[in-house]
């Protein structure tokens, strides 16, 4: 038997523990349960609406209550429930691998899938380290990733994370990862760029630190560079124009792995199929997650191009190589192996899912909604700067921050106590009072994260712009 929303309540407290939660703040007051989805709007237990503006967590691209999808799941369920991909295959992990490495940029053929995003940016790690052991340079192993960036909670992840607040009760993390600046031109000399620079002038500044860290820590001990297309945490961080291509171009010179960590921005976040596409470079790794199924099943997967697989292909080629031991397989042939992966990696349900997700995105031209509408997008949250609090509005495609700040002439921003009470006290909770359904975040300075459905059209930007008119022109008034 369901249970009723106070048994929910109840069990919910005494029982489930939550993600990056804070327990306490519910000691008084309810813990939102949603039940169901439709579209762009989720419902919670007592029957009450709210736009799903955040898409979830980035994740549910074509919004809730598709039955294709919930019919992919069961169909597959029926077919294959379960079989790993550990030396054997199924017909949807071999499809989706396919048609992947179809929509992903350049030689980026070869498809690892993982359960989620965090353990694909496990996977390019290792992988990027044996790749290097495997082609005779053992020594290249550390990683560079940006300041205040999120690339996941495993403790390889989270060493390449750039936020010191989430991984100071876990230290000692996994040593060898170094941070590069992001790309926040809106603080950029805070941060530490030279004053006056054009959009351009810091991006090339930016991207110069890559080189600049590389040399620091000597090019033969570098193994990869972490970055997301459009930097989430902080507040969306899009690229300057020439950014990704200078950070290849530094890549290319020091036979650095560049990994674009795309949990966020692939599938159709930005307009494309990779956020890579988008911005015109091409990665040696991609990493994704989260809208590959739109949510309606887990799935990761970490993209490699054919250049990585090689040593794992023939092993003769490698066999004379010194770093193989002696008297192990390799020596006497057996052929490299990665020797990683996930039980749940490339479930036939999810893949199977992943696979009808797709064949929706073209039906429904999934990214022209995007591309058609992300004008209007922009142009409807713009409207929110005449709001004193609203300091910075940026982002790409259907991915957008809103900075708030204390004074917007001088971009002073809110002190610990303030964010506290502005943010979470009053905002956060406004927002969602008001039927809108987002996330209030100051891992770097305090930002609105919108991310609706990419289904969303002109009538669901207005509610958005709408709700947070109400709800940041009275947060002004509470300073
Ligand atoms: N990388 C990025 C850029 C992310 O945004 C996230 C999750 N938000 C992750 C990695 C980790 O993904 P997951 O939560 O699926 O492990």
């Amino acid at each position: 038997m369901a249970m009723d929303p106070a048994q929910l309540q109840r069990a919910a407290k005494d029982h489930l523990w939550m993600h990056f939660t804070r327990h306490s703040s519910y000691a008084d007051a309810d813990v939102p349960v949603i039940v169901r989805g439709e579209g762009p709007y989720i419902y919670d237990s007592n029957g009450k609406r709210y736009l799903d503006a955040l898409a979830g967590l980035f994740v549910s691209q074509l919004g809730h209550g598709r039955t294709e999808l919930a019919e992919a799941a069961a169909k597959q369920a029926q077919e294959l429930a379960f079989m790993p991909l550990w030396s054997y295959a199924h017909p949807p992990a071999i499809e989706l691998a396919e048609r992947v490495a179809g929509y992903a940029p350049g030689n980026l053929n070869r498809v690892f899938f993982t359960s989620g995003g965090g353990e694909a940016v496990e996977t390019a790690w290792k992988l990027a380290k044996n790749y290097f052991k495997l082609i005779g340079k053992p020594m290249k192993h550390k990683v560079l990733s940006r300041t205040i960036a999120y690339h996941g909670t495993t403790q390889g992840a989270l060493s390449i994370t750039g936020l010191p607040l989430l991984k100071q009760q876990f230290e000692p993390l996994v040593p060898s990862t170094f941070r590069v600046p992001n790309t926040n031109y809106y603080r950029a000399e805070e941060h530490g760029a030279p004053k006056g620079l054009s959009l351009e002038e810091f991006g090339r500044w930016a991207a110069d630190q890559v080189a600049v860290q590389i040399e620091n820590e000597g090019p033969d001990t570098v193994a990869a560079v972490f970055m997301e297309p459009v930097q989430n945490a902080g507040g969306c961080f899009p690229p300057p124009p020439g950014y990704f291509q200078r950070v290849r171009e530094i890549c290319d010179e020091y036979d650095v792995l560049m990994v674009s960590d795309e949990v966020i921005c692939a599938f159709g976040r930005l307009g494309h199929m990779f956020g890579a596409e988008r911005y015109g470079y091409e990665p040696d790794m991609i990493t994704c997650a989260k809208g590959i199924t739109s949510g309606y099943a887990p799935l990761g997967a970490m993209i490699a191009s054919d250049k990585l697989m090689e040593p794992f292909l023939h092993q003769t080629q490698w066999k004379s190589s010194a770093h193989i031991e002696p008297g192990t397989r390799a020596e006497h042939g057996a052929g490299a192996m990665f020797a990683h992966g996930y039980t749940f990696g490339g479930h036939p349900v999810s893949t199977a899912v992943a696979l009808a997700n797709l064949d929706i995105f073209e039906n429904e031209k999934v990214l022209d909604n995007v591309r058609g509408n992300q004008d209007a997008f922009r142009a409807t949250l713009e409207r929110l700067t005449d709001l004193p609090i609203v300091g910075d509005v940026r982002g790409d495609g259907y991915f957008y921050g809103i900075e708030l700040v204390k004074d917007k002439a001088t971009k002073e921003t809110f002190t610990d106590e303030e964010c506290e009470r502005l943010l979470y006290g009053f905002v956060s909770k406004q927002l969602y009072a008001e039927g809108l359904y987002c996330r209030a975040d100051d891992r770097g300075d305090p930002v609105v994260q919108i991310s609706p459905p990419l289904i969303c059209t002109q009538e669901h930007f207005d509610e958005i712009e709408h709700i947070l008119r109400i709800v940041l022109d009275k947060a002004g008034t509470l300073l």
